[in-house]
């Protein structure tokens, strides 16, 4: 590890232990606090996707997706919510990090100047689930028009995006957020980054909040459904079908989301541990038994975490993805599955909102609801199963 990422993941772990100390008030609220994200950015959170060349900790997804994913695991265990916003800022720049080069062309133009707003401190998000879509991006509803007088952040075609969004994770404290549409007069939808900073949310400039983030799980997150009306949009310059960036970028994706659910598995797991072996030699053999089977889920879970993360640091693109996706699902059954078996052995107490499993039970069943969510992944399963 290079003194830089050293030095970033020792702030890391400061913030993480002072976040952990303040658990019972962070798990009850339904909101984020722009100071969590101000701290964050000091660390150099918002550097980890910034290439090296650009002032950034980024060096290649082989050789940098390990200590991004390591930041998001240990926030995860301290802030579920925080860490998940978090975790869509390398996810979404992934796509221009992870996309094979077109060296000279407007993609890299683009790529510069969009990986410049990070490195100046802007925080990325996405809104690109729509009602319906089971969040598959290609089959977006929403229409994109071109308009050349549209302001624009950074180079690239300028359009206005219509459409309905929803699970907007990190509304409100992001900058620029990535969505998906169908550009007039074609067939195949394409990527867009909208600039929602300062952006009102009353419909008076494109941008019109239907409904607040209501999540039983990772409940702070401000994953708001929003409709798009007319928004302002800069068209990813990839010279190309989006599948081929998506594809790159997937293995970065899966094992970030991986990560910050593993943190909270982590922690779920710690603390059943502190809490349970004072009273080791009480257990019942049923408890005793959901306890090591619990203990034995979480072992696997790392495991299949760690392949992820050594197909990605192998090279070989296709393994990546494939460990990638299958460590996802593995981690999102396995963490589900634990959880259910800490409950019945710490007791019903699980069950109270004071307890803090009862928000850990609800937020690991993200996983498997991120892209791709479950119907979508097992599609891909089982298309690379019998390939
Ligand atoms: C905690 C969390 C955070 C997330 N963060 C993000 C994020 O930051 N950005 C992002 O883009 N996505 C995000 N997602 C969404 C995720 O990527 C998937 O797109 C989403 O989980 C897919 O939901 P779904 O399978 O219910 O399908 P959807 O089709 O999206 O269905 C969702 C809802 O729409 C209703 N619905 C279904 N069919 C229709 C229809 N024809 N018309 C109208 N409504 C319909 C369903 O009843 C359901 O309530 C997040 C998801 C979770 C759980």
């Amino acid at each position: 590890m290079s003194p830089k990422w050293s030095a970033f993941s020792s702030d890391i772990d400061e913030i993480a232990a002072t976040w952990r100390s303040e658990r019972a008030e962070r798990q009850a609220r339904r909101s984020l606090d722009q100071a969590d994200f101000d701290r964050l950015k000091k660390a150099g959170f918002l550097h980890t996707p910034v290439p090296e060349g650009q002032g950034g900790l980024w060096r290649s997804a082989a050789e940098s997706t390990r200590g991004a994913c390591e930041a998001l695991r240990t926030l995860a265990a301290a802030d579920s919510s925080v860490a998940l916003v978090s975790s869509m800022h390398p996810a979404v720049l992934g796509f221009w990090l992870s996309a094979p080069e077109q060296s000279g062309s407007p993609w890299t133009e683009q790529k510069a100047a969009v990986l410049k707003t990070a490195a100046d401190g802007a925080q990325w998000g996405t809104i690109t689930s729509e009602p319906g879509s089971g969040g598959d991006i290609l089959k977006t509803k929403a229409r994109a028009i071109p308009d050349d007088a549209a302001e624009t952040a950074f180079p690239g075609a300028a359009y206005r995006i219509s459409g309905d969004k929803h699970f907007g994770s990190g509304s409100g404290v992001t900058s620029f957020m990535i969505t998906t549409a169908v550009p007039e007069g074609e067939d195949a939808p394409s990527l867009f980054a909208l600039d929602v900073r300062d952006r009102p949310w009353d419909g008076s400039a494109g941008l019109q909040l239907l409904a607040e983030w209501d999540g039983i799980g990772m409940a702070a997150t401000q994953s708001h459904a929003m409709r798009l009306d007319g928004c302002p949009a800069v068209r990813f310059a990839w010279n190309g079908p989006i599948e081929e960036i998506t594809r790159a970028a997937g293995p970065v994706t899966t094992c970030l989301f991986t990560s910050v659910i593993l943190g909270v598995f982590d922690e779920a797991i710690r603390t059943a541990a502190a809490q349970l072996q004072p009273k080791a030699d009480t257990l019942r053999p049923y408890e005793q038994v959901e306890w090591s089977r619990a203990e034995l889920d979480h072992w696997v879970a790392v495991q299949a975490y760690e392949g992820a993360l050594r197909a990605g640091e192998s090279g070989d693109a296709a393994e990546a993805l494939y460990a990638g996706l299958r460590a996802k699902e593995a981690v999102a059954e396995l963490a589900e599955t634990s959880l259910g078996r800490l409950a019945k052995v710490i007791g019903g107490g699980t069950f109270s909102r004071r307890s803090p499993f009862a928000s850990w039970a609800e937020d690991v069943r993200a996983l498997g609801f991120l892209r791709p969510p479950w119907g979508l992944a097992y599609d891909s399963l089982f298309a690379t199963s019998f390939a």
